[in-house]
């Protein structure tokens, strides 16, 4: 009921209890185990309600508000927990192409910048450091400050080089860990419980034997390139050459050992970028992996930076994710009618 409840009608306690629901489908989520209780659709409704009421009255917000941080990952006891040398954060999320144009619109007012529009991979993220080329940790996005080491599985995933040529040094490369769909077919007939390839890939990068892990036919796509400290923790060194944008890291990923998005698009208009979105969406089923929506970035890295970020996700970037009918007719009613 509260779903449709005029925000400006909310008390105190129902926010309260609308945060902390949030909050524990969150933990499910994002739990070793994950069973949710509700759609992904009714989850953003959720949380988006929880954002607008948070604007609307201030001084209601929990301290511990899900709106505060990327998703919420409980410490898991089998795995050393390691801080981010910057922040693994979330993505805003777009349902309606009216919603993904004003983000455009948004972005070409305070940029000149191109877009890169990129496939959304389904699966679970994972930050890579190397240190003099070789691979240093392994790293989940945990609650995006602190995450969980998993380099001893790591090795152990399809797509991850463990040294890099040479003269490519210190660097952290963000991506996915997911499960190609003809993987995924033959995990099936193996394991019988087996059903969702998100919470498959993020089961099994946390489970204790690597061997098990190998057996669980992970791949690792990159789609993030930064620079990373020195061994000795010393700054980032801007080395001549590295990629200065988006595509251009997308492109130069690939001879060092990656993995990247099989498609994507350096756009400069909404009508491009819906173009490419119409596309993906018809040929979804038969991509490599599975795909969720597509995620459209500032192609340059100093206009990123400019832009900047909130505590959960990028200014300069959103992800559009897909609907099926049901769940347009949903969006369009729940989310965006208020
Ligand atoms: P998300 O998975 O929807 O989007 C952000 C993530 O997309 C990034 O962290 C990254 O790992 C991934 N990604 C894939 N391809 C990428 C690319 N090319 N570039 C950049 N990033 C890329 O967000 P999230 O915060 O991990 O999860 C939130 C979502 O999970 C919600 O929107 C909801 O759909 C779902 N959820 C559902 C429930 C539920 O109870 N049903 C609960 C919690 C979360």
């Amino acid at each position: 009921e509260l779903d449709r409840k005029p925000l400006a009608d909310f008390t105190r306690e129902e926010y309260d209890w609308l945060a902390r629901k949030v909050k524990h489908l969150d933990q499910l989520y994002y739990s070793d185990n994950p069973d949710p209780e509700v759609s992904d659709v009714q989850y953003d409704n959720m949380l988006n309600r929880v954002e607008r009421l948070e604007k609307l009255r201030p001084e209601w917000i929990i301290a511990d508000s899900p709106t505060n941080r990327p998703g919420y990952a409980e410490p898991s006891k089998n795995f050393m927990q390691v801080e981010h040398a910057r922040p693994m954060l979330s993505l805003a999320k777009t349902y309606s192409e009216r919603d993904l144009e004003a983000f455009v619109t948004r972005i070409e007012d305070e940029s000149s910048s191109p877009l890169c529009v990129e496939l959304k991979i389904d699966g679970v993220a994972l930050r890579l450091t190397y240190r003099n080329g070789e691979l240093y940790q392994a790293v989940t996005r945990g609650d995006g400050t602190f995450g969980d080491d998993v380099t001893r599985n790591a090795i152990r995933v399809q797509g991850i080089p463990k040294n890099l040529p040479t003269g490519v040094d210190n660097i952290e490369v963000s991506g996915e860990v997911c499960i190609l769909r003809e993987d995924f077919e033959l995990l099936k007939k193996e394991h019988k419980s087996i059903s969702n390839v998100r919470n498959s890939a993020a089961g099994a990068l946390k489970l204790t034997d690597p061997d098990m892990v190998a057996a669980r036919r992970l791949t690792f796509i990159a789609y993030d390139l930064a620079l990373a400290r020195g061994l000795d923790g010393s700054d980032p060194i801007v080395a001549r050459g590295f990629p200065t944008s988006q595509s251009e890291a997308l492109h130069r990923m690939i001879p060092w050992g990656f993995n990247t998005s099989t498609e994507w698009r350096v756009c400069r208009t909404s009508q491009e970028i819906l173009h490419f979105v119409h596309e993906i969406n018809k040929r979804r089923s038969s991509l490599p992996m599975e795909v969720d929506g597509i995620v459209v970035k500032l192609d340059d890295f100093q206009a990123q930076e400019d832009m900047g970020y909130t505590n959960k996700s990028p200014k300069w970037a959103v992800a559009h994710k897909f609907t099926n009918l049901q769940s347009i007719t949903t969006v369009k009613d729940v989310v965006f009618q208020v």
